[in-house]
């Protein structure tokens, strides 16, 4: 097996006098990986690169690898420098060049067994055997050596080969990584499985063609392939090349890291919705603008695109100092950018806040404040945001609970309702049901607070099945003692209408209860797009068919479109409490509510009035056409079992 004999070596002085190698060694591979190795350092010390475990281990790598490239050079013009026959350090040297490549295999193992994150079973006689073969490798190299039964030079300079240890070690490094890297295949990114196969069969002939040349200037540089191919495959950051930007889940890393080294971190977050579409991006001019911001008024900023018209730069604190100093000329700048461009915009500006750090959700923290602020407006962040976000979490997780769960009478979630007014019966009729939930730990929650967190997240549908079935129970309950009533109704966002199962699961609570299907009805709001509307014709029509009525609700909030709301078989149209108010306004605005109204009871609607807090607005509301009223002025929202006070006993 001698075409690998890497380390057949022969040096010696030349007759001119010029150092030479006798085995054709040239230090160039070497001094290039050195150079490559200072390299890639710096620029991870000037640039983000998320700090994983894996990734400390790679720096290591970086780190032998340079130890083993210099040892190399040494070695080699040690021994070609030598003529008194003293060769003691050249086999130190040379020892201590295969123990550094030796750590790097075993690395090599570390680094491939914490990216599969295998389990510590797995794990752990892997290692074992690694450590062992290691140290074993090592001690034998050296024992070899100085037995002279390994590699030995004469006193003249000639290398005599006797077992060629490293050898034996590599091969049994390979065997043990190609194994790792076989049997859990399926644990890696194929891409990156790929590319490490790729580099290091390069490795393996590059060691392979120096054996059969019988030179070794290559050998450090064949173990330098996998180390790029690492950098690139698995340490590299997803670049918004354009603007520089990195992706959102980076930002985190980023914070966790810095949280985790103690350091402070300020952020600037640039919201703007006019680019907040899929497939937009910002134009080149704002680019331009971006990045010559983030350079000009922080030092070592890193911007992250957090979607597509939303970013938010994280610099260090402590190479920020005078930031606070600064936060007026920041705005000030930035307003000089905004008057040129004249985007709306949102900002948020802050420094970073423990239990978020810990929690790594910046983007979602840095979203609350956003919601809550108006457009066009800078906000510092202050102790209420951090107050708001920590209960958002809260509602957020235990929503996320409810949702696993999927208990039909969570006590979580709170059935309340409101009573409303029949003009023509002059009694309590029909009820809507209102959601409330009750947490352990903050009490009771409105639907401010949780209903667009629960659509955004896909709970609502779950939320709306629960309130149905609490709302059927006591239908059940109202109708067995007798009382006499149409029917209550219950809101449904559009979202969940978009859910294959909607209709089926609705018809299984209503069937299973055993009440019949007119005493629910189901509140819909208007929604713009075409598509939605030939959805919830489809679920109208089909649920209509088993008596279940349909209300549209809030009237005079969105676009209204008549075309589409005559489309669709509606039994009660509720006016918006805006229109209410908008009414007792001047006498114009009475008239163009009323005969909105009146075109629908001329259609055969009903229409509700919601919102009525008093005598004033109930008279209006009488006059303008109405047929049910709702609001303050009969009841508040009171729980759906005190709603027997209201309606009467059959005569
Ligand atoms: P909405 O469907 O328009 O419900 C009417 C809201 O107006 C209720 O607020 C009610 O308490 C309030 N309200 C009633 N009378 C008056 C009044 O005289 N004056 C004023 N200023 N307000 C009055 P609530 O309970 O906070 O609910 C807010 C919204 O949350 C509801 O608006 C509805 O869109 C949503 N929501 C409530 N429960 C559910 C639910 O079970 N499912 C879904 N998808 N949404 C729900
Ligand atoms: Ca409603
Ligand atoms: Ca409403």
């Amino acid at each position: 097996m001698h075409f690998i004999t890497v380390y057949g070596v022969t040096a010696n002085m030349g007759e001119t006098g010029i150092q030479v190698y006798f085995d054709n060694y040239s230090p160039i591979g070497d001094i290039t990986v050195m150079a490559t190795c200072i390299f890639i350092v710096a620029l991870v010390f000037t640039s983000y690169v998320k700090k994983s475990k894996s990734f400390k281990i790679f720096l290591n790598l970086i780190v032998y690898l340079f130890l083993a490239a210099a040892t190399n050079v040494f070695y080699h013009n040690m021994y070609a420098g030598i003529t008194d026959g003293n060769y003691r350090w050249v086999y130190i040297l040379r020892c201590a060049f295969h123990a550094f490549l030796f750590s790097n295999l075993l690395l090599y193992i570390v680094y491939i067994v914490e990216l599969q994150r295998l389990e510590l079973a797995k794990k752990v006689p892997v290692m074992i055997i690694s450590v062992i073969l290691y140290f074993f490798a090592i001690a034998v190299d050296i024992f070899t050596t100085v037995s002279g039964k390994g590699f030995k030079l004469t006193k003249n300079g000639r290398a005599v080969n006797g077992v060629d240890v490293f050898f034996w070690g590599y091969i049994s490094f390979i065997i043990i990584i190609a194994f790792l890297m076989l049997v859990n295949r399926k644990r890696l990114y194929k891409q990156v499985m790929l590319g490490f196969y790729a580099t290091m069969i390069i490795s393996f002939v590059l060691l392979f063609i120096q054996g059969i040349v019988g030179n070794n200037s290559y050998t450090v540089v064949s173990f330098m392939f996998p180390v790029l191919a690492m950098l690139y495959l698995v340490h590299s950051n997803p670049y918004d090349i354009e603007l520089g930007a990195i992706d959102a889940k980076a930002l985190e890393d980023l914070v966790s890291y810095n949280y985790e080294k103690k350091r402070s971190m300020i952020f600037f977050s640039l919201y703007l919705p006019d680019f907040d579409e899929e497939g937009k991006q910002f134009t080149k001019e704002i680019q331009t603008a971006i990045r010559r911001f983030a350079s000009e008024y922080f030092k070592a900023g890193v911007l992250f695109q957090v979607s597509s018209g939303h970013i938010i730069l994280m610099a260090e604190k402590r190479r920020n100092p005078d930031y606070e100093n600064r936060v007026n000329k920041i705005i000030n700048a930035f307003n000089v950018e905004k008057e040129k461009f004249g985007y709306d915009f949102k900002i948020v500006l802050g420094e970073t806040v423990d239990e978020v750090s810990r929690r790594k959700e910046y983007v979602s923290f840095i979203r609350i404040i956003q919601d809550h602020i108006d457009m066009n407006t800078i906000h510092m962040v202050e102790y209420e945001d951090i107050e708001r976000f920590n209960n958002y979490e809260y509602v957020l997780s235990e929503l996320e609970d409810i949702y696993r769960k999927k208990d039909l009478r969570d006590t979580r979630v709170m059935a309340y309702c409101q009573p409303v007014y029949n003009i023509q019966t002059k009694k309590y009729d029909t009820a809507e049901a209102l959601m409330r939930l009750k947490l352990p730990d903050i009490g009771m929650v409105y639907p401010d607070k949780f209903i667009g967190l629960a659509e955004a997240n896909g709970y609502i549908h779950v939320l709306t099945q629960i309130i149905l079935q609490k709302t059927c129970d006591e239908i059940k309950n109202l109708l067995k003692k007798g009382y006499d009533f149409k029917r209550i109704s219950v809101n449904v966002s559009v979202l969940e209408m978009r859910d294959e199962k909607f209709t089926s699961d609705i018809e299984q609570i209503i069937d299973a209860s055993g009440i019949p299907e007119e005493k629910v009805a189901i509140e819909l709001t208007e929604s713009q797009s075409e598509s939605d509307f030939e959805l919830m014709k489809d679920i109208i029509d089909s649920l209509k068919g088993k008596g279940v009525k349909f209300y549209l609700d809030d009237f005079g909030t969105g676009f209204s479109n008549m075309e589409r709301i005559m489309g669709l078989p509606f039994d009660i149209i509720k006016f918006d409490r805006s229109l209410v108010i908008a009414s007792d306004s001047d006498e114009r605005a009475e008239k163009m509510v009323s005969s909105l109204a009146n075109m629908f009871a001329e259609l055969d609607y009903s229409v509700l009035y919601e919102g009525v807090e008093n005598e004033s607005d109930e008279e209006r509301c009488i006059r303008m056409s109405a047929s049910y009223l709702q609001g303050y002025k009969y009841s508040k929202p009171i729980p759906m079992i005190e709603l027997s006070r209201f309606f009467s006993k059959k005569e």
